[in-house]
């Protein structure tokens, strides 16, 4: 997931977790309810076991600094290729980029060659970058302390990657009988999305990965107090483009300011840009992931949250529902974030231009042409210009609610948690599923392990770590799955 707002994540659990000690955490959820993985024709294959071999993977795996840029998920590609090959599986490996490699393997179905029917597991080996004086462990060191294993992309995105390992192999080891090919993918430059990224491989070898299903990461399994609270899964995903605010102005001495100031044009648009909100447009997937958090939501906020698009109640319910998380706000609209400025370069000469970076999150079917001009109408300023920068994502078609995974998932999630809610969710941060959604293909985004408020306010920040016992829940959750769409009952 790339340029998650921290916060936004925090949130995304609506429960704010006071103090849970992390022994206590990660014993508390090693409590949960367990429920025996299912029996899989011809031969069964026991996932705690294997979630202790998948915790090794996954502690040698964040040993290999994937810091990207530069990347360098090549070792970590041949490393995973040699596990499938001690498993009898043939791995493929794919050139993205130079000393950027991405790692393939299929298991076939007997019955069904069908690609429109099979399913790809997918993850990213690539990692944020590290700030290594703000970490108390070296985060390339694999540190395991108090239930957890620390690392950088311990939980983003290495614990899926070694997961989609284990639940495949799970597959080969139990002699499955598949229903469909399952594909195990594992890409680079997810952080970065840039010319190594998923969108490079679909160009290149799509032959070798195409399927109708996806599991991918993007969603997760919020724990408060102990306790699993529900199960989100990412069915679609703002669109990011980011946007310059380009302020002009009579440069000069500074000693003789006038009010065609760059600066002050920059700053005066920026701070009505910042108390700017977009107009809220709850899309079906935000609909039905507030009816069914509303479940288990104080009745005050979920009298509201079941009241988004009723009319004469919906403006005040989209405010409430705004004001009482930051996340669920960006969810109901186009958000906008400035996060960058540039300008002038010495302190006594006044610039005759000054720049912002806004970091805009369109939700899918909007666009940034619309907004960029509701902005422009706002600032109305002459001397400030706004430019739609190349990098934008893509709008991808949401993934179906009614599909033969998102049943599968629903239903597992809810055997696995103990009826705790699955609900779908609109992601605000974008991931390698929007590049399969624009190819057909029904993506979910699952982060299977059960994570407090704490753990998963740590990616892309410090002392990122995976409770273990989570991760073996994980393992088993994210197999369940697998086996229940893929293998033949
Ligand atoms: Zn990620």
């Amino acid at each position: 997931m790339h340029k998650r707002r921290r916060i936004g994540v925090a949130l995304l659990a609506g429960f704010l977790i006071a103090g849970a000690a992390p022994r206590a955490g990660a014993q508390a959820v090693a409590k949960l309810p367990q429920t025996p993985a299912p029996v899989i024709a011809a031969g069964t294959a026991d996932t705690s076991a294997l979630a202790k071999e998948a915790e090794k993977w996954l502690a040698d795996l964040i040993r290999m600094n994937t810091t990207n840029p530069p990347g360098n998920e090549q070792a970590a590609a041949k490393y995973i290729a040699g596990i499938l090959e001690k498993e009898g599986i043939k791995p493929e490996l794919l050139e993205a980029g130079p000393g950027r490699t991405a790692v393939v393997a299929r298991l076939r179905s007997a019955a069904v060659a069908d690609p429109t029917r099979a399913l790809l597991l997918v993850a990213h080996m690539d990692v944020v970058g590290v700030d290594r004086a703000k970490w108390t462990v070296d985060p390339f060191g694999a540190v395991e302390k108090d239930g957890y294993l620390y690392g950088r992309g311990s939980v983003d995105d290495k614990g899926m990657l070694a997961a989609n390992l284990a639940a495949f192999i799970a597959l080969k080891r139990g002699n499955a009988r598949l229903n469909r090919d399952v594909i195990f993918l594992a890409t680079c430059d997810e952080e970065q999305g840039g010319d190594a990224s998923i969108k490079t491989l679909i160009a290149k070898y799509w032959d070798k990965f195409a399927a109708g299903f996806a599991l991918n990461e993007g969603g997760n399994v919020t724990v408060k107090g102990g306790k699993v609270q529900y199960v989100a899964v990412q069915a679609s995903e703002k669109v990011a483009v980011n946007v310059a605010v380009v302020a002009r102005g009579a440069s000069g001495h500074a000693s003789i300011p006038t009010k065609d100031n760059a600066v002050v044009h920059l700053a005066t648009a920026i701070a009505k840009i910042g108390a700017y909100s977009a107009p809220a447009r709850p899309t079906a997937i935000v609909r039905r992931y507030f009816e069914e958090l509303a479940r288990i939501e104080d009745p005050e906020l979920a009298k509201w949250m079941r009241a988004l698009d009723t009319p004469d109640r919906a403006e005040h319910a989209q405010r409430v529902v705004s004001e009482a998380n930051p996340l669920w706000n960006s969810m109901l609209r186009d958000s906008i974030a400035p996060t960058m400025l540039a300008g002038g370069v010495r302190v006594n000469v006044i610039p005759a231009e000054a720049r912002a970076m806004l970091n805009i999150r369109l939700l899918p079917g909007d666009t940034v042409d619309v907004l960029v001009g509701e902005l422009a109408k706002l600032v109305n300023d002459p001397q400030v210009k706004f430019e739609v920068q190349p990098d934008a994502g893509y709008a991808a078609p949401p993934s179906s609610l009614e599909s033969e995974l998102y049943q599968t998932i629903e239903k597992t999630g809810a055997e696995q948690f103990a009826g705790v809610p699955v609900v779908p969710c609109l992601s605000t941060w974008a991931t390698d599923s929007s590049q399969l959604r624009l190819h057909n293909v029904q993506a979910y985004g699952l982060v299977p392990f059960p994570l407090t408020e704490e753990d998963l306010k740590r990616m892309h920040g410090e002392d990122e770590r995976m409770p273990l016992a989570s991760f073996a829940q994980g393992v088993q959750f994210l197999y369940r799955i697998v086996a229940g769409f893929a293998a033949a009952k």
